[in-house]
């Protein structure tokens, strides 16, 4: 199940120490807004939050004090409980999404009259998998007609529990009515424990983020999630150093990405630049539409691309400085990494990390993702043998 204890967030301990801190003191804030970037383990954290929250034993709300135990002592006092107890009845309900005083919202997409199909459809997993990671379409956003619901149920009494905790997963996609309506309700002071997550509190209106308790999640550490990759996913060395480095500390994209080869996807995506270094076009743009075969959308495929590309780059610029192979990402590679360092200048290496950089700007517009890939490679070779033979391409630019 994809609820963790507070004290398990994956490379969160400020956010995880706060977290058990505010339960402990069983003193709670109307709103907290979980922000950083996306992938961290904000929605996971928000869950955790929210069964420490509905625990009969951990949020002080049925303690019942010595006695109930039939005179032997609790194995932990719930006053100083600072986490879900795993064993309450509200917890057992929480744990399987189930506790009546639990809403979770998140965004979908899709028919409205689909709805509760698409719900389950992501429930469902999310129940099962321990690594469940969320994945939406652009469009998807938090449904009117739920959050109307919600609103409605939150004029009566909790269920059970002493409160109801409602998570709101990506929170910033709402519309502006409905952060009005949200606004007054995280206002009044009730029995609700509002937790919203976002990996763009920007798009928030201020009045929302103005009356929220803060809590802030920092990308992942590097040797973390590898460590992770390897320990709890089962990834060998060499796959989770590379994806703990491509995953720019996000949790949520390395487990996207579990099974999807990266050592293989990596040495064909680099090999895209022998052709373009060649100066054979053919040859090139075969190779591009063949790498369009990884990830679902040739968008991601791009991006990722990209990236390994930049990975490489950043390795011959440490192999520049003189770093040791210990601090190398493609250190299966090392001897070519010191050969290339060797041989191509730091304004060069600058150069194609700007032309990739402008690729992965192209990337939020509309581009056609095996002609970009194409281009890209072209100018990353740039000033190379053959240089005048490429095909005109209109958005091609060779003036770096
Ligand atoms: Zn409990």
């Amino acid at each position: 199940m994809a609820i963790v204890r507070l004290s398990e967030l994956i490379g969160q301990p400020t956010a995880s120490a706060f977290l058990r801190g505010v339960v402990q003191s069983k003193r709670y804030a109307n709103a907290y807004l979980f922000h950083g970037p996306s992938g961290v383990g904000m929605g996971t954290a928000a869950l955790s939050f929210a069964r420490a929250l509905l625990c009969e034993r951990a949020s002080g709300a049925r303690d019942t004090g010595p006695g109930l135990f039939g005179g032997s002592a609790p194995a932990a006092p719930a006053a100083t409980l600072d986490d879900a107890c795993g064993e309450c009845s509200g917890c057992l309900k929480s744990v399987q999404l189930q506790h009546p005083d639990l809403k979770f919202l998140f965004p979908v997409s899709g028919e409205e009259r689909e709805l509760d199909d698409t719900i389950q459809e992501t429930l469902t997993p999310l129940r099962e998998d321990p690594w469940f990671v969320f994945a939406y379409e652009k469009a998807a956003s938090i449904r009117l007609s739920l959050t109307r619901e919600l609103l409605r149920e939150l004029a009566f009494q909790p269920f059970e529990a002493a409160r109801r905790v409602v998570v709101v997963r990506d929170a910033d996609r709402m519309r502006e009515d409905q952060y009005s309506a949200l606004l007054k309700s995280i206002e009044e002071p009730g029995t609700t424990v509002w937790i919203l997550t976002t990996g763009r509190p920007s798009r928030l209106p201020a009045t929302i983020r103005s009356r929220c308790q803060s809590v802030r999640f920092a990308p992942i550490a590097e040797s973390t999630l590898m460590e992770f990759l390897e320990q709890r996913v089962g990834l060998d060395t060499k796959n989770a150093r590379l994806l703990a480095a491509l995953s720019s500390g996000s949790l949520g994209r390395a487990l996207a990405l579990r099974d999807s080869e990266p050592l293989r996807m990596r040495d064909e995506a680099l090999a895209l630049l022998e052709p373009a270094l060649r100066g054979d076009p053919a040859g090139l743009w075969k190779a591009s539409q063949a790498f369009m075969k990884y990830g679902r959308t040739g968008r991601e495929t791009l991006r990722r691309m990209v990236e390994f590309h930049q990975l490489w780059l950043r390795d011959l610029l440490r192999a520049q400085a003189g770093a040791e192979r210990s601090a190398l990402t493609n250190r299966d590679r090392e001897a070519e990494i010191r050969r290339q360092a060797e041989r191509v200048t730091p304004a060069e290496i600058r150069r194609r990390l700007m032309v990739l950089e402008e690729a992965l700007s192209s990337i939020e517009g509309n581009v056609t993702a095996d002609l970009t890939v194409f281009s890209t490679m072209a100018r990353v070779a740039g000033s190379r043998v053959g240089e005048g033979e490429w095909p005109a391409h209109p958005t091609a630019r060779w003036d770096y």
